[in-house]
């Protein structure tokens, strides 16, 4: 469903992605995960057609981004690290438009109170954007993402600034995208919930992808017998530097 293939970001005389090449596959979740500056951030950001790639083809269920961006985007939902929302639309008015920007407005009439109480809108659905706290925006985010039909799910670091009630949500709105058919890529710096939420990571260092697989296969490639994510991932991942 995401599938990317020697994916090369330059920033100027920066290369901040050298040959990046990945799969999610349908029903899924995808753990990506590196230390701070491997580049997940600009990998995803390629993904969801916001960058540019130098080179390289990202596929989204078949769609080219960047030769076809509408249909793959019409696939695709994103949210960032720091969602850019619009600040003077209430929440309500804010899930609306994304619903009507992705031509799913009866479906979003019919959702709505769901996906409110969903997310611990309910007692905010008047309040304008700009008023709510840094989760609750973080949670509108989330919500936008859900209204439209994606299949392919592109999450940066989406568990921080989230309450433990709302993170548990979360956890279970993934498992049911990945239930129903969902590739779901999230990136991450928190191993243990990577570790118990993603059926397979991506461990990237310095631009490139150091590792993949389940932990059992980066346990067996480590010969760390029994070790936990975080043990591999440093192993791994130092070795890189
Ligand atoms: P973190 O875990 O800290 O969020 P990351 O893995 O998401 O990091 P990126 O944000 O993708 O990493 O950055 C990868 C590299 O590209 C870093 O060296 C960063 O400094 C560089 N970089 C990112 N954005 C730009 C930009 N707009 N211009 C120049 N360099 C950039």
């Amino acid at each position: 469903m995401l599938q990317v293939e020697g994916l090369v970001k330059d920033y100027k005389k920066f290369r901040a992605l050298s040959g990046v090449s990945f799969e999610v596959k349908g029903g899924e979740i995808v753990g990506l995960i590196g230390p701070n500056g491997a580049g997940k951030t600009t990998a995803l950001r390629c993904c969801a057609g916001i960058l540019r790639p130098t080179g390289g083809h990202i596929l989204i269920s078949g769609s080219d981004i960047v030769l076809d961006p509408a249909r793959a985007k019409s696939k695709l939902a994103y949210v960032p690290e720091v969602p850019s929302l619009y600040e003077l639309l209430t929440v309500e008015e804010h899930l609306k438009f994304v619903a009507m920007c992705y031509d799913t407005i009866d479906q979003f009439e019919m959702r709505k109170e769901e996906l409110l109480d969903r997310y611990d809108l309910l007692a905010k659905r008047n309040e304008l954007v700009a008023a709510l706290s840094k989760g609750m925006r973080q949670k509108v985010a989330v919500a936008c993402a859900m209204i439209h039909n994606a299949v392919v799910f592109l999450f940066d670091e989406p568990m921080i600034g989230i309450d433990p009630a709302g993170v548990a949500e979360f956890k279970k709105e993934l498992a049911g995208v990945r239930d129903s058919g969902g590739a779901v890529l999230v990136s991450t710096h928190l191993l243990d919930t990577a570790e118990r939420l993603c059926d397979r990571v991506v461990i990237m260092a310095h631009g490139k992808v150091v590792a993949e697989g389940t932990l059992e296969e980066l346990r067996r490639s480590q010969h760390m017998e029994g070790a936990d994510l975080e043990r591999v991932f440093l192993a791994l991942t130092e070795e890189g530097d």
